[in-house]
């Protein structure tokens, strides 16, 4: 059946060329590369370091790769773990573990021991699939002897470069490449894709079976397993196609800089790329100088990434030296895109970049600003195509306000999670009468585009008053010297809690306490002004490259322990 828009306030603010109530089909993932293996086949697909490959060949990959996890036991419910960085190996792995029947757990390859032990233990993987480095390898040969975890399909770095460097890598990075025990505990990826490439047809229930376990700490903090399906997954891609009508198929070159084994990535880069035939650009970290260059030399058309790296590259030193000009579109999400970051980088490149929201549980894309149509600075944009954003009372979370109140983003759509792996009473707290409540505080504007305020858990309290730590980040961001910040609430004895401002200067330029607060006097109440500044000549990011926040008040909450 047809669904309406509910709330016709906003239709008419729906981009005409976008469809609301277009139908989303539910498939298996799988089906994702299978249809774009048969209609852009010998298009290239992955370009690593320049050794590239097409649709046909990775295709060929994964099944064999199928078959031979499928030897190894790999079947439906069983889960593998990725611990892997943005390599061929990664897609080749994804997908084959999928047709295999299994289901994918992503591993941070930056995870310390103590972490990757509490994941492997809650999700309870046997199998995980690493690379011969040692910095990789390393941590997962004591995860073998220390954890539930069986066997590791262990991949050599060396294959998947082009000539010479495949000859060179094993000599020149000799002490940067694991020594690989020949025991049964370890299998090759040579030896596991040694086969006829036939895996036996698996029968998947898109809605039920669980593709991915995403590993986030959701809106409660402790790590949990968000059980995203089949149709989860292919449901936000196919929203992310719907919603980008102007992406040429088979056409574009997609810059695969976000690591893969997050959400983000994972949708919009991976996924989103194999839906409309692109070629993916892949880097395995972000390293400013070699984004540069890789965007200069190889001319990709799309650029989804976080506001950070957005904001690295607009104060890069040699800007002018570089041509950015082939970048058409970027998407950024993950967190706040500061109005001014969003104006310089689209200043700088001439692309049109659009922000968009979601989290791990939502697949993860919910909303986006329009490509074509009324790009809002600030707003995270409107819902995509069958998804309903709804803004429900903090006190009564049943209760939905009207347009311009503020409370909790909740999302309700077909990319909307199943629950959380093992958790039936953090489920029950987060998806509630089939709303997904997000932990972030919003309002919808008059045209339908919604506004995060903050997340619910970073609000500050301060002598009974709520202030936003985002708002004021956005109004230190105003000043031309600052080039990083971080805004959080430090415990407080006669306040309940302060505000404290960490912010990173821009090269060259120089900045003290006094003036900053000087400028900030017209633009934030008494209450939002920090009453504490800090310096650093660098802030904590999360592993997609997030500001963290944690990270800082983490340290705040060692300084007080030890003073
Ligand atoms: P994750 O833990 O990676 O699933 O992160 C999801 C969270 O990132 C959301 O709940 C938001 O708090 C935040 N987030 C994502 N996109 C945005 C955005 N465009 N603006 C503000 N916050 C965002």
């Amino acid at each position: 059946a047809a669904r309406k828009l509910p709330d016709q306030s906003w239709t008419l603010g729906y981009p005409p060329d976008v469809d609301w109530n277009a139908p989303i089909p539910v498939k298996p993932l799988t089906a994702l590369l299978e249809d774009a293996a048969a209609r852009f086949a010998e298009r290239p697909f992955l370009d690593f370091m320049g050794k590239r490959s097409t649709y046909a060949e990775v295709a060929r990959m994964v099944d064999r790769a199928a078959r031979g996890f499928q030897a190894i036991g790999v079947g439906k419910g069983v889960r593998v773990g990725l611990f892997l960085p943005n390599t061929p190996y990664y897609v080749i792995c994804y997908f084959a573990i999928l047709k295999a029947g299994g289901t994918v757990v992503n591993f941070n390859p930056l995870y310390a021991e103590r972490e990757l032990h509490h994941q492997i233990t809650d999700s309870g993987v046997e199998l995980m699939v690493t690379l011969d480095l040692t910095v990789l390898y390393g941590k997962m040969a004591r995860m073998l002897a220390e954890s539930g975890l069986k066997r590791l399909v262990v991949c050599p770095m060396a294959d998947i470069l082009p000539f010479p460097k495949n000859w060179l890598f094993p000599i020149v990075k000799r002490a940067e490449v694991a020594r690989i025990p020949a025991d049964d505990r370890h299998l090759s990826f040579r030896r596991l894709v040694a086969n006829d490439g036939a895996p036996k047809p698996v029968a998947i229930d898109p809605a039920e079976d669980v593709a991915v376990l995403q590993y986030t700490g959701g809106t409660t903090g402790v790590p949990k397993g968000a059980m995203l399906t089949h149709a989860n997954l292919f449901a936000n891609t196919e929203q992310c196609g719907l919603w980008f009508v102007g992406a040429r198929q088979g056409e574009e070159r997609m810059l695969g800089v976000l690591p893969f084994f997050h959400v983000f990535a994972m949708t919009v880069v991976m996924n989103f790329s194999i839906r409309i035939g692109a070629e993916i650009v892949m880097l395995p970290r972000f390293e400013l100088d070699q984004v540069m260059e890789t965007i200069h030399a190889k001319k990709p058309t799309l650029f989804p990434a976080v506001p950070t790296i957005y904001t690295a590259i607009n104060h890069h030193k040699h800007l002018e030296k570089y041509d950015l000009s082939s970048i058409r579109y970027c998407l950024s999400g993950g967190a706040p895109l500061p109005v001014e970051v969003k104006e310089a980088f689209e200043r700088n490149t001439g692309c049109v970049l659009v922000e968009g929201y979601g989290l791990s549980e939502s697949s993860p894309v919910a909303t986006a600003n329009p490509i074509t149509g009324l790009n809002k600075a600030g707003s995270i944009g409107l819902p995509l195509p069958g998804t309903l954003i709804e803004i429900v009372s903090l006190e009564e979370p049943r209760r939905v306000l009207p347009i311009g109140e503020k409370g909790e983003v909740c999302i309700r759509g077909p990319q909307v999670m199943k629950g959380y792996w093992n958790k039936p009473s953090e489920t029950a707290l987060t998806l509630v009468d089939g709303r997904l409540h997000t932990g972030d505080v919003g309002y919808m504007d008059e045209d339908g585009y919604t506004h995060i305020v903050d997340r619910i858990k970073d609000m500050i309290l301060c002598s009974g008053f709520n202030v936003y730590p985002r708002n004021v980040e956005e109004a230190i961001y105003l000043h031309p010297a600052v080039a990083e910040c971080v805004v959080a609430g430090l415990p407080d004895e006669y306040r309940g809690q302060t505000v404290k401002a960490y912010i990173r200067v821009d090269d060259g330029k120089s900045l003290t306490r006094e003036e900053l607060i000087d400028f900030l006097k017209d633009k934030l109440s008494p209450i939002e002004m920090p009453k504490a500044v800090e310096f650093r000549g660098e802030l904590p990011k999360t592993m997609i490259g997030k500001l963290s926040r944690k990270a800082l008040l983490d340290e705040e909450e060692e300084r007080r322990k030890g003073s």
